[in-house]
């Protein structure tokens, strides 16, 4: 629930090192002061100045502050941390033996406004530029984000102001923060008739280039606590700006707007499902429109890997979006689809020697089920138009994908009737962790040899059985299924859309087995969590049926090989070829094993299970999803259960902490609500 009262936050930051940021933060304290606002003025991290020193000498901030406030009735100033070095915060911290962390200080501010809720307003000065380091790895421009409070940029009005302000603001566009307002200040006196000059071209050209945000100017001035009333009344427009969105706190409505236009996945008009609205997300965590943050159990339907917002992923794109954002692929090419062709290739058996890039996974699976009908044909087995596939699976939602979705339990059996009539096998009953039985195939060899002419494919998701029941079962299954594929003539086709990308333990699951699929489809984590996009690809035998006597492959969707998606493609593969997240999936594995365990002792669990970063809680019948949904959030963990499987699927950067929450959260759950318990006959 929103609080009845949210304290405007705002963040100051500046183009450099003293560039008047701190007379512009103490000036707008008096600025809403004199407005009478409730408001204080936060220096997060504070340099150069012993702690008792702090608010006292002239060398600290929140001297200036107290100087602007020194008549209010209430706390207007501090500091959340304090270094007696004078250099940037990374240096200052280590120096006396601690470090900062960008994590740490989000949450550090975030439990900040929580106490300070009865505030019109806070304003967060940070300590110089935006690039200033807060650790080894991260600086100011790491931790606006995941604060996402609105800026203001703070400017020394002098010669390079235009090049460094428009630097800063490009920066801050490109990290996605909002950017209010500009103060422009005066931070010695103007030495000369030139200085002037500069001074007054440097404010009319940002009037006119930055017209969408408030500018405001500051003269130089000696700061005493006489002079703060005049200089106050430079910023007016700036708190009027500050003041009309407190005022103004809009999203409240975004939920009502949203049942009004939007359907959200698999659900009613009728009966809206509990919906959150997420403002912003980073690493593992999904911030709410109400500050809340939720640790994510889900990386967004196996695709967010890497977590949200990460800084690889992103400049990619950034760079991408300058040089080329989409083109056609019909007639043309670009150098980041060749690439990503190529280093897909390179992680899968070397059969696989044709990508055709897709731009969902269901598309990438008509595809792979198109490729095995024209191949089937090409090489004059015409006969062949069905497919195989193991009850329990899922393979997405356009017609051809769901012809092959468990046709009961799956979602579609509405469509049946209009959907090719495949061929069903019982579920692979060999469990992964358990000896294989050779009878499991029993029931594909029986078909094979009732039907096997008509098959052009078997259709399967190796390992992993995702969305049709997060089902672990045998590699031995999928070696003996590919021997009667060959002797059959029949095509197999892997779907790793969910498995691929490392979620199993191995970068793809079928290095499980010990074949290659004459058909792989890929997609989800393919993009690091960014964008659509998927990818099928096949044996040269099956690019030559298909183009025998000279056919074409008949597919060509319109963003086929979009750029941005390449290019961040390409971007997440840097990073797993970085190898870090075995190590991740390892570790992350072995936390669910331990921590999920005391769920198989609840009366309501069937099984629990766990394979790579896949931890599965099997109930005995069905759960109440609204009630757990509402538990989980409640809880600050985001867990979306469907049917009886109440599953995590976290990112691979997640601290393992944060895995332990996961899990104690899904015991706590199952445990407290007491849902999933067995049906009555
Ligand atoms: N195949 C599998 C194995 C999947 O898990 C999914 C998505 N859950 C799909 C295909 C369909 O992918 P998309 O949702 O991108 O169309």
């Amino acid at each position: 629930m929103p609080k009845a009262n949210t304290p405007f936050c705002l963040v100051l930051t500046g183009t450099g090192t003293d560039v008047g940021k701190t007379v512009a933060t103490a000036t707008l304290l008096r600025c809403l002061l004199d407005r009478k606002r409730t408001a204080m003025a936060v220096k997060i991290v504070q340099t150069g100045i012993n702690a008792q020193d702090e608010g006292k000498s002239c060398a600290s901030d929140s001297y200036y502050y107290h100087l602007a406030s020194a008549e209010a009735p209430f706390a207007t100033a501090t500091t959340l941390h304090t270094f007696p070095l004078a250099a940037s915060p990374h240096l200052a911290a280590k120096r006396v033996g601690q470090s900062l962390s960008c994590r740490m200080l989000a949450q550090e501010i975030k439990d900040f406004v929580l106490a300070h809720a009865h505030y019109d307003v806070l304003l967060f000065e940070t300590a110089g530029g935006l690039h200033v380091p807060l650790s080894e790895q991260e600086d100011w421009l790491t931790l606006l984000p995941m604060l996402d409070f609105p800026v203001v940029l703070c400017a020394a009005n002098c010669l390079g102001t235009l090049n460094h302000t428009q630097l800063s603001l490009d920066a801050l566009e490109r990290s996605g923060c909002e950017v209010l307002g500009l103060i422009l200040s005066a931070t010695h006196p103007a030495p000369d008739e030139t200085e002037a000059i500069i001074r007054n071209n440097n404010l009319s050209l940002l009037k006119n280039r930055q017209s969408r945000l408030t500018l405001c100017s500051l003269p130089y001035t000696q700061l005493s606590a006489e002079r703060m009333a005049d200089l106050a009344q430079n910023l007016l427009p700036l708190a009027e700006v500050i003041l009309a969105q407190k005022a103004y706190r809009p999203k409240a409505d975004l939920l009502e707007r949203d049942r009004a236009s939007l359907w959200h996945p698999y659900s009613s008009v009728n009966a809206c499902p509990p919906l959150s609205v997420v403002r912003t997300a980073y690493a593992n965590r999904l911030v709410l429109e109400d500050g809340r943050e939720l640790i994510d159990g889900m990386s967004s339907w196996w695709c967010a890997v890497h977590g949200y917002r990460h800084p690889h992923l992103e400049s990619a794109l950034t760079r991408q979006l300058a040089r080329l954002p989409h083109v056609m692929f019909g007639g043309l090419t670009h150098a980041g689809a060749i690439s990503l062709g190529e280093r897909l290739k390179s992680h899968l058996p070397s059969a696989l020697s044709r990508v055709f890039l897709a731009d969902s996974g269901s598309v990438a699976v008509e595809v792979a089920m198109k490729m095995a009908l024209q191949y089937q044909y090409g090489i004059g087995e015409k006969q062949r138009t069905r497919f195989l596939t193991p009850l329990g699976g899922y393979h997405g939602d356009t017609m051809g994908a769901m012809s092959v979705c468990d046709p009961v339990n799956g979602m579609h059996q509405l469509f049946t009737s209009c959907l090719a009539q495949q061929i069903f096998l019982p579920r692979p009953a060999c469990r992964f962790d358990q000896p294989f039985a050779e009878q499991s195939l029993d029931a594909a060899r029986q078909i094979f040899a009732q039907k096997g002419q008509e098959i052009a494919a078997v259709i399967l998701e190796p390992i992993v059985q995702g969305a049709g029941g997060m089902w672990f079962y045998h590699p031995d299954y999928l070696n003996g299924l590919a021997e009667l594929c060959h002797a059959c003539g029949a095509l197999l086709i892997f779907d790793e859309i969910a498995t691929g990308f490392g979620h199993t333990g191995k970068f793809f699951a079928l290095e499980w087995t010990r074949i290659c699929p004459d058909i792989l489809c890929l997609g989800k984590a393919l993009t690091g969590g960014t964008l659509t996009m998927a990818a099928t690809l096949c044996t040269e035998q099956v690019a030559s049926g298909i183009c025998a006597n000279g056919q074409v492959f008949m597919h060509g969707p319109t963003f086929m090989g979009n750029p941005l998606a390449c290019a961040v493609a390409n971007a997440s593969l840097d990073l797993l070829e970085q190898g870090s997240w075995q190590q991740q999936v390892q570790d992350i594995e072995q936390v669910m094993r331990r921590e999920l365990a005391p769920c198989a002792g609840l009366a309501n669990v069937r099984d629990v299970r766990v394979l790579g970063d896949i931890g599965v809680v099997e109930t005995k019948g069905p759960v109440e999803t609204d009630r757990l949904y509402g538990f989980f959030v409640d809880h600050g963990v985001w867990i979306r259960p469907f049917n009886n499987l109440v599953y995590l699927m976290p990112p691979y950067i997640s601290p393992l902490e944060d895995i332990e929450t996961l899990c104690r959260a899904i015991y706590a759950a199952l445990a407290e609500t007491g849902t999933g318990a067995e049906p009555r006959a």
